[in-house]
């Protein structure tokens, strides 16, 4: 069976309108290919709102909370309203129940005044719960079979609440158990992303942004031929529009570029996702519910190469700079080993990291929110090497930003480096710490954050979209 697995994200689903226009192309894929699924997040910014909901419950304001949870209810009543006739008084009841629950898991953090990471989950994936209904009484309306479900009876997760992972063997002998015989009776299951439960079926989610992640897991537990996922851009674009506004739309991309993109901030796409899929050889491509008949940017395992070798810029923003240095560490080994363990210690995620030997330093950059506990972590760790002076100084640098240029034709093309330190040089940018990874697919500068903005434009003029002439073509990774 020729399977498609779509993904619909909040934009494609925050309206009557967009969700018309799910129906629409979903009807279309259904004409293309033998079997199609479809995975929804909740409407655009109710996960937002269900959090604000849960903080305002333990904050102990009961009004608040009424007040956000009645504007909660009148947002998903009158999509119902405007997209449903004959299925909207049972849709309605589906989604009152779930509001229910909703208010019943927040009376109970207002009482306690305490929220645990399992309840934050079980509150924060019911908005995809209730997308997922509204959308499939939709497609029904519009004489598609559908029926909904939700991910906690098919994907199975640790229990890392808040940032789960699937079980996959698990996982896929759920999904086909249940999915198999409605796919072979050809109805569209429409399924809530973002969430799973444990094996002992306590919810879980899988992190902000993580229904792109569902979409391949379930690709890859369905053995679907491709994955789709519909956004509101035409598809994975040379720079984020918000920052670039001419930003063009790349047409192919391979599995490590979109994985350095997504890992480096471009939202698009959650860095989770390419793994399941590239795993099993599954195309992905990345589509606009609002433009469904442009190409989108497909996503493969090796594209051909491109003029320049720099495809797209990127940026992580809120970051804070972290500098070990001091002559005696030259040559001392596990002084690395130890600082990356006093930072993980922190639960510290590390972007990146970068030794100059010549310096004696070893610098890493930590999201800003970690940045105090990591430092006095660290100078725990080093207090004997700090009160030698083996090392002088522990600092930090906060308010900087990363900024990656991305591209797999960089692996052999001499002189991208030149070309993006002397743009950001001629834009007057001071290049704090830089980093190239090993697949010589992206290169990271740390600038300032108040340089971030200008140091994105300035490379995004090196970007460029079209394949090079015929002789020279060979595809890359
Ligand atoms: P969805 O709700 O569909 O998952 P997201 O908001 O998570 O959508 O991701 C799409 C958004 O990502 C776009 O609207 C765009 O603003 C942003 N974005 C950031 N960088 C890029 C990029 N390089 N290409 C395309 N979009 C990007
Ligand atoms: N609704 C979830 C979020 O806002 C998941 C997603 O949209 O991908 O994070
Ligand atoms: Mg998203």
């Amino acid at each position: 069976m020729r399977l498609l697995v779509t993904k619909f994200g909040g934009t494609s689903v925050g309206s009557a309108a967009a969700i018309r226009a799910l129906a629409t192309i979903t009807a279309q894929n259904r004409a293309a290919w033998d079997g199609v699924v479809v995975v929804v997040s909740a409407l655009s910014g109710v996960t937002d709102s269900l959090l604000r909901i849960v903080r305002t419950a333990q904050s102990g304001d009961a009004v608040g909370v009424h007040e956000l949870y009645t504007a909660l209810r009148l947002r998903h009543d009158s999509t119902i309203d405007e997209l449903l006739t004959t299925e909207r008084a049972a849709v309605r009841k589906d989604v009152d129940g779930l509001l229910d629950e909703c208010a019943k898991l927040c009376e109970g953090v207002r009482v306690l005044g305490e929220l645990t990471l399992r309840t934050l989950d079980a509150i924060t994936g019911l908005g995809e719960r209730m997308s997922a209904r509204i959308v499939a009484a939709t497609l029904r309306e519009h004489g598609i079979a559908a029926s909904a479900y939700d991910a906690t009876d098919l994907i199975v997760t640790d229990d890392r609440y808040q940032d789960a992972s699937p079980l996959m063997p698990e996982t896929i002998e759920r999904t086909t158990g249940l999915l198999g015989p409605v796919l072979a009776a050809g109805s569209t299951p429409v399924i809530t992303g973002f969430i799973g439960a444990t094996l002992a079926g306590v919810k879980t989610t899988l992190g902000r942004g993580g229904s792109d992640w569902s979409a391949a897991i379930l690709g890859a537990a369905l053995e679907a031929s491709e994955v789709w996922i519909y956004t509101d851009v035409d598809g994975v674009l040379t720079a984020d529009p918000r920052t670039v506004p001419d930003a063009r739309v790349i047409p192919t991309l391979s599995y490590n570029e979109v994985s350095e993109l997504a890992y480096f901030g471009a939202k698009v796409l959650h860095p989770k996702t390419i793994r399941p899929v590239v795993e099993r050889g599954i195309a992905l491509r990345v589509k606009n519910t609002f433009n469904p008949t442009h190409s989108g940017t497909l996503i493969v395992q090796q594209t051909e190469r491109i003029v320049g070798a720099i495809k797209a810029v990127t940026s992580v923003h809120s970051l804070s700079l972290i500098t070990v240095m001091g002559r005696g560490m030259l040559g001392v080994p596990g002084i690395a080993a130890r600082t990356f363990a006093a930072i993980a210690r922190q639960n510290a995620s590390i972007l990146m990291i970068s030794q100059a030997s010549s310096e004696q330093s070893i610098c890493c950059v930590i999201p800003a929110g970690t940045t105090a506990n990591v430092v006095a972590s660290l100078r725990q760790e080093l207090a004997a090497e700090l009160e030698r002076r083996d090392i002088d100084t522990i600092s930090v640098d906060d308010n900087v930003a990363i900024i990656t240029a991305v591209g797999a034709g960089m692996r052999g093309t001499s002189g991208v480096a030149k070309r993006v330190f002397g743009v950001v040089g001629d834009a007057e940018i001071n290049v704090i710490a830089i980093a190239q990874g090993s697949s010589e697919c992206a290169i990271s500068l740390v600038v300032s954050e108040a340089d971030a903005r200008a140091a994105v434009r300035a490379i995004h003029t090196l970007t460029h979209t079209e394949t090079i002439s015929a002789h020279h073509r060979a595809p890359c990774e």
